[in-house]
């Protein structure tokens, strides 16, 4: 699919050819594990055994890279699994990575109990602060940034491009997970990015109805060093196995066609939302990129077609407050994850972000976040405001 078509043509024909076979529109799903040979090591199509290649994964995984224009992409059974194939594939022990002091709970976890158990080491920055990524490197050990932007819960922004430069002249590969503003709203790989992850599970998928990841890497063949990396990946994919499985690979592809219009809406609904709760009394803070409050609004402005459909806030009346909100709400579900067509309420001090409780990850206990939804705006906002009248 030719880089020149729009977004929304890539998402729904780029790998996505009729079926040669029948003419079927909708690429099939090929539940199966492995593949007549025409005589030994005659595979037709390069299809042998369906954890090395299944055609409905390359179909998906061909529509991610031309997505996020990057040179090769990779389909997993989730987004730590592929987090962790990334890291495998370019980290030997001693190396050292910086993570953000906000990253996901369980991006930070691995990093913290898994990662550091193999001898990968790591700090945190705040990454909003491009002088504090310059300052958590370690001179010829730094061999990764890790990057998310938005953040999660928080909403921070870090400037891609600004730690893109810092990362290389330190000889680290930059990697960021663009899981909350989608491959529709920021392009990572453009802004000097050398890898994208996705937790496909969110708003790639958007349905709620799959777990998945995706890693896609910039083109050419030199990456920070690595004059191999998306080699590297393919490799370690297949040596480790956290592949998507066909009828997942299926939904994701599914949710893609329609990544376009459904984060319109979900901007549109977030940015309603948003201003509703910056005129309550009960709420001391609105996170959210797309306020000029927000202490990195120019740069997400910069980096981002939108803000993306993630509002968080904080009470006045603090944590109680915010469990109480959390349980009076009806049409928002209480529930963790994101990224799907229903909106989701959720408590990240007990939820999500229990499992960094006591680090310097923990997050405040009167926050609470919302993944806005698809629905009619005026509705979530006649429920949020019944909830916060009586609770907030
Ligand atoms: C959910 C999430 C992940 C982890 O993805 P899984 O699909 O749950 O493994 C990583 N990063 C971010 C930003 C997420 O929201």
């Amino acid at each position: 699919m030719a880089d020149d078509h729009g977004f929304s043509t890539r998402a729904i024909h780029a790998g996505q050819e009729p079926d040669p076979l029948t003419g079927a529109v909708v690429t099939p799903i090929y539940q199966v594990s492995t593949y007549k040979q025409d005589g030994i090591g005659g595979f037709r199509g390069g299809y042998e055994y369906s954890r090395s290649a299944n055609p409905t994964r390359t179909a998906l995984e061909e529509c991610l890279a031309a997505l996020e224009s990057g040179g090769r992409g990779f389909a997993f059974a989730s987004g730590l699994a592929g987090q962790d194939t990334v890291c495998r594939a370019l980290l030997t022990p001693g190396d050292h990575v910086v993570v953000p002091s906000d990253a996901y709970g369980g991006t930070y976890r691995y990093f913290d109990k898994v990662a550091g158990r193999q001898g990968i080491e790591h700090s945190i920055a705040t990454l909003a602060d491009v002088d504090a990524v310059r300052a958590a490197i370690r001179p010829g050990r730094t061999r990764m940034v890790w990057v998310e932007t938005p953040t999660n819960p928080l909403l921070g922004v870090a400037d891609i491009a600004a730690i893109a430069e810092v990362a290389h002249a330190a000889g680290a590969v930059l990697v960021v997970d663009n899981t909350f503003a989608t491959a529709y709203l920021q392009h990572p790989l453009a802004l000097g990015a050398d890898i994208v992850v996705h937790s496909t599970t969110k708003y790639s998928g958007g349905h709620s109805d799959v777990v998945g990841g995706a890693v896609i890497t910039r083109r050419g063949v030199e990456v920070a060093g690595y004059e191999d990396a998306a080699e590297r990946i393919a490799f370690h994919q297949n040596s480790i196995g956290g592949v998507a499985g066909p009828f997942d690979a299926w939904l994701t592809l599914r949710g893609l066609k329609t990544l376009a219009v459904r984060m319109e809406r979900h901007c549109d609904n977030a940015e309603k939302v948003a201003d509703f709760l910056t005129t309550h009394p009960a709420v001391s803070h609105v996170l959210y990129p797309g306020l000029p409050t927000h202490p990195n609004h120019d740069v997400a402005a910069r980096q981002m077609k939108r803000f993306g459909g993630m509002v968080s806030f904080r009470l006045h009346k603090g944590e109680d407050a915010a469990v109480q909100t959390c349980a009076a709400v009806s049409l928002w579900t209480l529930g963790e994850s994101l990224g799907g067509v229903e909106s989701l309420i959720e408590h990240p001090a007990r939820m999500t972000h229990a499992s960094v409780t006591g680090t310097q990850l923990e997050v405040p206990g009167d926050l609470v976040r919302l993944s806005v939804g698809i629905e009619d705006a005026d509705d979530l906002i006649a429920d949020l405001r019944e909830a916060l009248d009586v609770h907030g």
